[in-house]
């Protein structure tokens, strides 16, 4: 039996780990399993958010392009379109107010060296200040003559040929050499005044001769007759397109083939999230486009509102779930191991108390025996003291009996108190004459303490008079004063009784081995013996048992105080009448 149950006990406790190690594990593949799905999910919408803005970059510009090949077509339409006209277009067209982010539109024709003088002259008789601008001499001129909405800004570009200027000058030769529409570089605007200047650039339709061939670039040179061209702010133009709709995510635009400060066109949130954006996070995108034959870089990393859309507590919550479902499971495991613990122990102390039973019943049956065999040897061979001799053996025999009485006595207390039986007869008695009838006859046992009997302090015993089953207390206090002997290390022992109107104590103190802390409430238990130097010392551990038992059925209490090396005292605490 025992065997098992440790073996039983080690399973339990070898399974308890297994199911707490299986439980982590699974807690940690799920958690990881939640995250990493997570992860997944926040990249493709991250990529996916990171497309939608630039398809809403390409798709503004297309309607910007779509609008310069209508005005384009409008010019085609008549032969000589005049401003006011140009002007009544531009308001129908409304174009300013849809897509808020253009500048402007306008014409910019091509004049020939020979023919600038008629040309300005012609002009200067509606616009008397016009002229072609910068001034310096040059081959060929491309004037803005056109501009709408014609505001003090606009006006200001009226004349301005932008062939002379670099970065213009390049996309306006793409432009017309490719026939496609075309964006620049980025400039400084000639509507740009003020202080908080920005970058911007054109977007130039080559307008040319109709019913000429336009099949190669010479010929498609040789047929411009300028350019319908759109100035943009780069902020104004980006703040309008990415402002429709909220954003979780930053965008940056550079041009010039580098991600770098001074080639920096435009910043969703106005932080330079390209100079550490690898070691900051986790999601980045660069990405290499052409808008209307232009280069440009375009820059993505989350912002903190990706976040909080983000599913990231999920996995820390699974986790936190698994760990408790876990530690539980493995809890409940330990506590069966300890139920079994507690089995164990029980088992023990009943295996304890037969060999401890079986020896304190042998020695007084050896006694008798011996005793006995005594007696018929004395009658055999007939001494002259026979008389004398035969009733010293019969004396200890006598007590031997006694011995065996208390004993056999003892246990079947035990099993009247497992069945219930144990019941209690009152009667009217004072509890000092009770004590003191028990010490009287205990006197032979105190013949081992140099005091001899105890001392006696009784206080008020007019009160100590009560309703109790006299026998039983008489047990109780027997047995705890031949426990002050047996424990109290031949040293003096004294007994009290107080009583007070409703309640009686008696105290018995000794001056003994006393009771180590971790044994004084189990000594009231069933078999239990403080170990230690009571190993020594005869006994079942059941004595207690049983006095705390009667005590109870009186609705009392039973108590010790002690210390080890200096004794104890024990109290009982009884109601005046039982109950
Ligand atoms: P027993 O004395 O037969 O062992 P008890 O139930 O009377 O059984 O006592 C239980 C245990 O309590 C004893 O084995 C002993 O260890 C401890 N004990 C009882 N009384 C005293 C005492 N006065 N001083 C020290 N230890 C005591």
């Amino acid at each position: 039996m025992m065997p098992d149950l440790k073996k039983y006990k080690n399973l339990i406790s070898f399974y308890g780990w297994l199911t707490l190690l299986i439980g982590l594990g699974i807690t940690g593949m799920i958690s990881y399993y939640i995250y990493s799905k997570n992860y997944h999910e926040d990249q493709m919408r991250f990529e996916y958010e990171a497309d939608e803005i630039w398809k809403r970059i390409q798709f503004r510009m297309d309607r910007y392009e779509g609008a310069l090949i209508q005005a384009r077509a409008f010019f085609l339409s008549s032969d000589n379109v005049s401003r006011t006209e140009f002007h009544r277009y531009f308001e129908k067209t409304k174009l300013t107010e849809r897509y808020p982010g253009i500048q402007a539109l306008g014409l910019a024709v091509r004049i020939k060296k020979d023919d600038l003088k008629s040309h300005v002259k012609n002009i200067r008789k509606e616009l008397p200040h016009y002229t072609v601008w910068p001034e310096d001499h040059r081959n060929e001129y491309y004037s803005i003559l056109y501009i709408e909405p014609m505001d003090w800004r606009n006006q200001r570009a009226i004349g301005y040929d932008m062939y002379s200027e670099p970065v213009r000058h390049e996309a306006m030769k793409k432009a017309m050499l490719s026939g496609l529409p075309t964006v620049s570089g980025m400039v400084t605007l000639i509507q740009e005044a003020g202080s908080r200047q920005q970058p911007g650039f054109n977007l130039y339709v080559p307008y040319y001769k109709e019913n000429v061939p336009l099949k190669t670039p010479t010929e498609r040179a040789n047929a411009l007759i300028g350019f319908i061209y759109a100035p943009f702010r780069a902020n104004d133009l980006f703040t309008s397109i990415l402002s429709e709709s909220k954003l979780n995510i930053d965008v940056e635009i550079f041009e010039n083939g580098e991600m770098k400060a001074e080639n920096l066109i435009f910043d969703f949130d106005g932080k330079p999230n390209f100079i550490h954006s690898e070691k900051v996070n986790k999601f980045r995108i660069v990405k290499h486009v052409t808008l209307n034959g232009h280069d440009f870089i375009l820059h993505f990393v989350p912002l903190p509102s990706f976040r909080t859309t983000s599913d990231l507590a999920y996995p820390s919550m699974a986790a936190i779930i698994g760990l408790v479902i876990s530690f539980l499971i493995f809890r409940i495991f330990m506590l069966t191991k300890k139920t079994q613990d507690v089995l164990q122990e029980a088992i023990n102390a009943r295996d304890e108390f037969f060999s401890i039973a079986s020896h304190e019943l042998k020695t007084p049956l050896t006694s008798l025996k011996l005793q006995a065999q005594l007696m018929k040897r004395t009658l055999d061979k007939n001494p002259p003291n026979f008389r004398e001799k035969i009733f010293n053996l019969s004396d200890q025999s006598e007590k031997q009996t006694q011995r065996l009485e208390r004993l056999v006595d003892d246990m079947l207390d035990i099993s009247r108190i497992r069945t219930g039986r144990l019941t209690i007869q009152t009667e009217r008695f004072n509890l000092c004459d009770m004590v003191t009838d028990v010490v009287g006859r205990m006197k032979e046992q105190f013949s081992v303490i140099p005091g001899g009997a105890p001392q006696t302090n009784y206080i008020s015993c007019e009160n100590a008079v009560g309703e109790w089953d006299k026998m039983r207390l008489e047990q109780v206090v027997t047995n705890l004063l031949s426990n002050a002997i047996k424990y109290g290390s031949e040293k003096e022992i004294s007994i009290e009784v107080q009583a007070t109107s409703d309640r009686v104590y008696i105290k018995v103190k000794d001056n003994g081995i006393g009771i180590p802390l971790e044994f004084r409430n189990k000594i009231f238990e069933r078999f239990e013996r403080a170990s230690g130097t009571a190993k020594s010392i005869t006994g079942l551990g059941l004595g207690l048992y049983i006095s705390e038992q009667i005590v109870r059925s009186h609705g009392g209490r039973i108590w010790v105080e002690s210390e080890v090396g200096k004794g104890s005292t024990f109290t009982v605490e009884l109601p005046t009448i039982a109950g």
